[in-house]
C-alpha cells in the first residue's frame, strides 16, 4: 500500500522561506504535492511557482495582483483557482483538504491564517516568528483547542526542539536553560558611534544568512534574537530567565539546551534554511534537504560570545526588551513586535536612522498604555493602535 501524499500549504510562498519550502517539497514529489501558496507581490514568481507546482489555489493578497494573476493563469490554461485578500488566507490554512501549512509571511500580517491553521489541527511549520510574539498564550490556547502540531522552523528554535527529549512532559524537570545562538549580524564587531550612519543595504548584508529585508534588519539590530527569546518562551513554556542569548559568528550551532545535570545538547550544521524547513516536514522521520554538509576539517574554529560587554551593549540594545516585554502585562511582546515593524519599515524607507529603531521601539514599550487582549480581535486591534503610536513617533523622528 502506498503512502497518501501530504498536502501542503505555503503562505508566504514568495519569499525567502517559502522559496526555500518550495525547493525541498520538489526534491520529495512522492511525499508532498503543493495545495495552496501565497504572495503579496512579486506576482511573476507567484505565477511561475503556480505552473511549476500546480495547486488547487493561490491567494494573492494585493487586489491589483490578483487581478494580474489570474488572467495569466488562465491565458496559460492552468487550473489553478486564484483567491483575493487576507481572509483567503485562513481558507487556504484551514482547508479540509491540508494537512501541513508553512507559516512564512513575514509580520503580523500572518497571525489570522496561523490561528485559522491552529484551530484547524493541522501540522504547523512556524517560521513567521511575529505571528507567534503577537498572539503569545493566546496563539498557544489555539494549537491546544485545536489539537495541532506546532514546530519551528527558525533554525534556533528547530535546534532546541532537536536537542529536547520527544517526551514534553520532562521539559520542565529536565531543562535548565536553553541558550540561543546568534551570528551578531553585520555589525558585530562595528563601532557603536557609527550606527546612526548605517544604511539599509549595509544593514541587509548578512555575513552568512540570504534572508528578507525585514529579517534582515531585525539581524543586524539584534531585535530578531529579542522576538526569538519571547518566541523560545511560548514554545517551549519556559521562564524567560532560563534562556540565555550567546553570541557564535560562525552560525553553525544553531542552538542548545543545557539540563539540570549541566549536560549540554547542541544541534549543529550548515546556515541553510532547507535544514529546519525538512526536518518541520518530515518529523519524526528526516528526509533529504539540500543542504550542504558539515566539513569539520576545514573548520576554524567555533567561537563564542557573552553580551555583557560594554561594546555589545551599546550596539544591540534592543536585545533586552524581549525580557522586558515578557515581564510586562500580555500583550506587551504585541506591543514590542508592531513598533518595530513600522520603525524597521520606516529605516527601509530612510526615513528614520539605523539607530532610531531601538528609541521608536523603546519608546512605543513604555508610553503606551492598553488593557490587555482576550480575543483575536482584541489583539489585531491593539497591534493597529500600537502601530498608529510608533507612526506618530516615526513622524516626530523624521521631521
Ligand atoms: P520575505 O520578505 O522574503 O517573504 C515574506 C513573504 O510574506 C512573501 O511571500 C510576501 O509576499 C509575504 N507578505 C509580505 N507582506 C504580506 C502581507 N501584508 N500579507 C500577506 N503576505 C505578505 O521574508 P522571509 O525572510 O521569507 O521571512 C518570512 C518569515 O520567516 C518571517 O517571519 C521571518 O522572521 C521568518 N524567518 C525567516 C528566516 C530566513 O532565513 N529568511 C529564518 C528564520 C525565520
Ligand atoms: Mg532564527
Amino acid at each position: 500500500m502506498t503512502t497518501p501524499k501530504q498536502r501542503v500549504t505555503v503562505l508566504g510562498s514568495t519569499g525567502s522561506i517559502g522559496v526555500n519550502t518550495l525547493d525541498v517539497l520538489a526534491r520529495h514529489p512522492h511525499r508532498f504535492s503543493v495545495f495552496a501558496l501565497s504572495g503579496h507581490s512579486r506576482i511573476d514568481l507567484l505565477f511561475s511557482q503556480c505552473l511549476a507546482h500546480q495547486p488547487q489555489f493561490a491567494v494573492a493578497t494585493d487586489p491589483l495582483a490578483a487581478t494580474e494573476l489570474q488572467s495569466r493563469l488562465a491565458a496559460a490554461g492552468s487550473r489553478t483557482r486564484v483567491l483575493l485578500g487576507h481572509e483567503a488566507l485562513d481558507e487556504a490554512a484551514a482547508h479540509p483538504e491540508v494537512d501541513m501549512v508553512m507559516a512564512a509571511i513575514v509580520g503580523a500580517a500572518g497571525l489570522s491564517s496561523c490561528i485559522a491553521a491552529a484551530r484547524a489541527g493541522k501540522r504547523l511549520l512556524l517560521a513567521n516568528k511575529e505571528a507567534l510574539v503577537v498572539g503569545g498564550s493566546y496563539f498557544m490556547d489555539a494549537v491546544r483547542a485545536g489539537n495541532a502540531t506546532l514546530l519551528p522552523i527558525d533554525s534556533e528554535h528547530s535546534a532546541i526542539f532537536q536537542s529536547l527529549p520527544t517526551d514534553r512532559a520532562l521539559w520542565p524537570s529536565v531543562v535548565d536553560k536553553i541558550i540561543l545562538t546568534a551570528s551578531g549580524g553585520p555589525f558585530r564587531t562595528r563601532d557603536p558611534a557609527t550606527l546612526a550612519e548605517v544604511t539599509p543595504e549595509q544593514a541587509c548584508a548578512h555575513p552568512n544568512w540570504s534572508m528578507g529585508r525585514k529579517i534582515s534588519v531585525d539581524s543586524a539590530t539584534m531585535m530578531n534574537k529579542a522576538l526569538e527569546v519571547i518566541e523560545a518562551k511560548f514554545l517551549f513554556g519556559l521562564d524567560p530567565s532560563r534562556i540565555e542569548v550567546i553570541i557564535h559568528p560562525q552560525s553553525v550551532v544553531h542552538s542548545m539546551v543545557q539540563f539540570v545535570d549541566h549536560s549540554v545538547v547542541a544541534q549543529l550544521g550548515v546556515p541553510d534554511m532547507r535544514g529546519p524547513i525538512a526536518y518541520g516536514l518530515s518529523w519524526p522521520q528526516r528526509i533529504e534537504s539540500g543542504t550542504g554538509v558539515l566539513n569539520f576539517s576545514e573548520m576554524a574554529g567555533l567561537t563564542f560570545e557573552t553580551f555583557d560587554s560594554p561594546g555589545h551593549q551599546a550596539r544591540f540594545p534592543g536585545l533586552c526588551l524581549a525580557w522586558d516585554a515578557l515581564a510586562g502585562a500580555p500583550g506587551t511582546t504585541a506591543l514590542l513586535n508592531a513598533a518595530n515593524e513600522i520603525a524597521v519599515a520606516a529605516f527601509l524607507d530612510a526615513r528614520i536612522r539605523f539607530d532610531q529603531i531601538h528609541a521608536v521601539n523603546q519608546a512605543t514599550l513604555e508610553g503606551f498604555t492598553f488593557s490587555s487582549p482576550a480575543s483575536l480581535q482584541e489583539i489585531l486591534a491593539l497591534d493597529e493602535e500600537a502601530r498608529a503610536h510608533a507612526h506618530h513617533l516615526v513622524r516626530r523622528l523624521a521631521r
